[in-house]
């Protein structure tokens, strides 16, 4: 036994890169490094893409996301999980098998369309998504657009956000954060858990000076990083939000766009 070595937790991205490092597995992998926790990636796609908009799209054959799952889970069991970019069903269906045979804590991020407009959910796969991988989830984080999908009407308000938490935890039977940074009417960033018994709001204030990109994949990571260091379900997105507000308010310009910043000061 090596007693000097420090031993990390193992975290899991199941997702697409961002070839301009802001969103997407690139985030990830930094958000758990800098929450202290070992990031191992599973990659579905690749984007060819920068802070502009993504140009291209190369799905990953569904034999090799398997491969690359077989490789991680065999030699570097994960604690934690979480799914980003997924794009087609088939992926869905493979990791969707893989994750029934194995025990962890799970985090979907339902990511359907990017901020600069782009498909990154193949329409017909929505349905796979909701049917299959929700209900294998410790925890689902829809942003505004998403649960306006999700229920099939738009959200216009903080009550309106409690109540698709809610309506999306009866729909889908797991713990729901409905995310509100972009609502209009409030003067926080207002985030709404719904874990079926208890509710939970997140507020923080809105940072208006930089235009962000990568935020919703950075805000989930860090809620996997702290699971995967063994924070509770509230705990863990009390953390997250701490960690994704810090780093939007500390970004770096990068180029003429701008960059979160990761850091590790908790
Ligand atoms: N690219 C990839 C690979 C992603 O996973 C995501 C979001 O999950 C995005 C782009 C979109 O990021 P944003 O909407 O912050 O621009």
């Amino acid at each position: 036994m090596d007693k000097k070595r420090v031993s990390l937790p193992i975290a899991l991205t199941v997702a697409g890169t961002d070839s301009g490092g802001g969103a997407g597995v690139q985030a990830d992998l930094k958000t758990f490094a800098a929450l202290g926790v070992h990031g191992c990636a599973a990659i579905t796609c690749l984007t060819a893409q920068s802070p502009k908009g993504v140009r291209a799209i190369l799905s990953s054959p569904a034999e090799f996301l398997r491969q690359q799952l077989l490789a991680v889970f065999s030699d570097l069991p994960p604690v934690a999980v979480k799914t980003g970019m997924l794009y087609n069903a088939e992926l869905i269906h493979v990791l969707v098998n893989f994750l029934k045979e194995h025990t962890v804590k799970l985090v979907v991020d339902p990511v359907m369309i990017s901020t600069s407009g782009s498909e990154l959910l193949q329409s017909d796969a929505v349905q796979t998504m909701c049917e299959e991988l929700f209900p294998l989830a410790d925890l689902v984080t829809p942003n505004l657009d998403e649960s306006a999908r999700l229920l099939g009407r738009t959200i216009e308000n903080q009550k309106e956000l409690q109540l698709a938490a809610r309506e999306l935890y009866e729909k889908f039977g797991r713990p729901v954060l409905a995310k509100g940074g972009h609502l209009r009417d409030t003067e926080e960033a207002v985030d709404v858990l719904w874990d079926g018994e208890q509710e939970y709001t997140f507020s923080k204030p809105f940072i208006t000076d930089v235009s962000t990109h990568g935020t919703g994949c950075t805000f989930s990571s860090a809620i996997t990083a702290a699971l995967a260091l063994g924070y509770s379900l509230p705990e863990a997105v009390e953390a997250g939000k701490n960690y994704v507000s810090r780093s939007i308010e500390s970004s770096v310009k990068i180029a003429e766009h701008y960059a979160l910043n990761w850091f590790n000061d908790q």
